[in-house]
């Protein structure tokens, strides 16, 4: 009796598992930061990484500041504007890990398979982000508060 009234509840467990999923990797970690000036002698002379280039991102009013450690990459975001999301973070919560950001091959999947899982979404459609990336990002209230964003290369050939 018991195990017939399990049965259906793990054939639905395979049968979600069975959806799969596009993510390939962590791509990269986003950290708030007050200044990027400030904060690399931290990343290049206390852990002797180097940062490959910074970069402006007008639409999100940030300066990104971008380090590699083996595939992944740690994004420092300065904001540009006391109106950017990353200065209202800054304000609230204090400088530190803003997002975590998962390599996608499919996207627009994977923001569907989110939403008919009831997560909810920042952003339905993939926009333009820094690094030449088309990025998403999912709302922390619904990913038990953790910003989490999709990103995937725009061009694949530059897929790395
Ligand atoms: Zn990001």
């Amino acid at each position: 009796m018991s195990n017939k009234l399990l049965s259906p509840s793990i054939t639905l467990l395979y049968s979600s598992a069975m959806n799969g999923t596009s993510l390939k990797k962590i791509d990269h970690l986003g950290i708030a930061v007050r200044s990027i000036e400030n904060t690399l002698p931290y990343y290049e002379k206390a852990l002797g990484l180097k940062c490959e280039r910074i970069e402006e991102v007008p639409s999100q009013k940030v300066r990104t500041a971008f380090i590699s450690i083996g595939e992944v990459h740690l994004e420092l975001l300065e904001p540009t504007s006391e109106d950017s999301t990353i200065a209202k973070f800054i304000n609230e919560r204090g400088e530190g890990i803003h997002h975590i950001a998962f390599y996608s091959t499919n996207i627009e999947g994977q923001l569907a398979q989110a939403k008919e899982n009831g997560v909810r979404l920042i952003h339905e459609v993939p926009f333009e982000g820094a690094n030449n990336k088309l990025v998403a990002f999912l709302h922390p209230k619904s990913t038990f508060g953790v910003l989490t964003e999709f990103c995937t290369a725009k061009d694949p050939s530059h897929a790395h």
